[in-house]
């Protein structure tokens, strides 16, 4: 944090995210600047607005093996700032107790031993809070990518304007995301 406020100065103003995710606010003519220092220091910046957020994994508690961190960051390369219709954000948890709440993401990732369950259409806000339904079951490593990419490019290929993506996945139907993640 000491870093943090010494490359983006005094009147900088920064906000911690529930996920515990930092937005910075900084003026615009020094953003690529403060970015450069930032990623020197060894850290991850990521634009704002309406892109895919970074992931918001859990704390790996059961070791970086077991819990997959390497597979997390792996997916968080893959999928972290594409523009999207609305921001999305994408929840990773290591098991099945899922601490970092995967299941009230957009998008949600669960590790079961060595396979991975993919929940969508979680939603924590407002009054029509939502779990995400099950989408797959029994995914590969190596195919976890290519099945994330496969839904948030059909999401920005097919939503209805500004359309949340909970709202598009009750439109398109969780029978037809399932058929696009087959082919
Ligand atoms: S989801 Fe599992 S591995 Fe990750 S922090 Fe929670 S209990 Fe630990």
């Amino acid at each position: 944090m000491a870093k943090i406020g010494s490359i983006v100065g005094s009147n900088a103003k920064i906000e911690m995210t529930p996920f515990k995710q930092l937005y910075v606010e900084v003026p615009f003519d020094r953003r690529d600047l403060i970015q450069e220092e930032l990623e020197r220091a060894g850290l991850e910046v990521y634009p704002a607005g309406f892109l895919t957020k970074s992931l918001i994994a859990c704390n790996f508690c059961k070791g970086a093996e077991d819990a997959g961190l390497e597979t997390a960051r792996k997916l968080n390369q893959a999928i972290a700032g594409i523009e999207t219709p609305t921001p999305l954000k994408i929840g990773y948890a290591g098991c099945a107790l899922g601490t970092s709440e995967p299941l009230l993401k957009d998008i949600g990732v669960v590790k079961m031993k060595d396979m991975f369950d993919i929940y969508i259409g979680g939603e924590p806000k407002g009054l029509k809070t939502a779990i995400a339904q099950k989408l797959v079951s029994g995914l590969t490593e190596d195919r976890l990518v290519p099945v994330i990419r496969k839904i948030i490019d059909f999401y920005i290929a097919n939503a209805k304007g500004k359309e949340k993506f909970r709202k598009f996945v009750e439109r398109v139907s969780l029978e037809q995301l399932q058929q696009i993640t087959q082919s």
